[in-house]
């Protein structure tokens, strides 16, 4: 298993057994109701602690993205290149890679979808996008 395996914690581990089962929850604040990424323990927005998971069916939209010709750390050359995106839920920026989308294709707004990756670390799925 090459890589770094994500690591979970408590206040994260919704949004990883969301994925297990082929979802995308994310905190949303129930003061002010925008959508939070990542898991925190506060709005980032207002700073209330009053978060709750919500489900997201939305396809969210490419906000950014960037091929990368060289891997952050040797471990993932075996990825490169690798097309870095930015995924957009309604202000809720989700940081992640594009697949199966050729670079032709990819232009800024562009809708997503989610992808459920259970092949790069055993034990886990990873959120990746293609073009939706
Ligand atoms: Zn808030």
């Amino acid at each position: 298993m090459p890589g770094l395996p994500p690591k979970i914690t408590d206040t994260s581990r919704p949004f990883w057994e969301a994925l297990d089962r082929d979802e995308v929850v994310l905190q949303q604040c129930s003061t002010c109701h925008r959508l939070i990424f990542y898991p925190r323990i506060h709005c980032p927005h207002c700073y209330s602690q009053n978060l709750t998971w919500t489900r997201v069916a939305e396809q969210p939209v490419l906000l950014t993205w960037a091929k990368s010709e060289m891997p952050v750390s040797p471990i993932y050359s075996h990825l490169a290149p690798i097309t870095l995106i930015v995924a957009d839920y309604a202000g809720a920026h989700v940081p992640s890679t594009l697949i199966d989308t050729p670079q032709d294709r990819v232009k800024i707004g562009m809708r997503l979808e989610p992808a459920f990756d259970r092949d790069s670390y055993e034990g886990f799925t990873l959120l990746r996008f293609r073009a939706g």
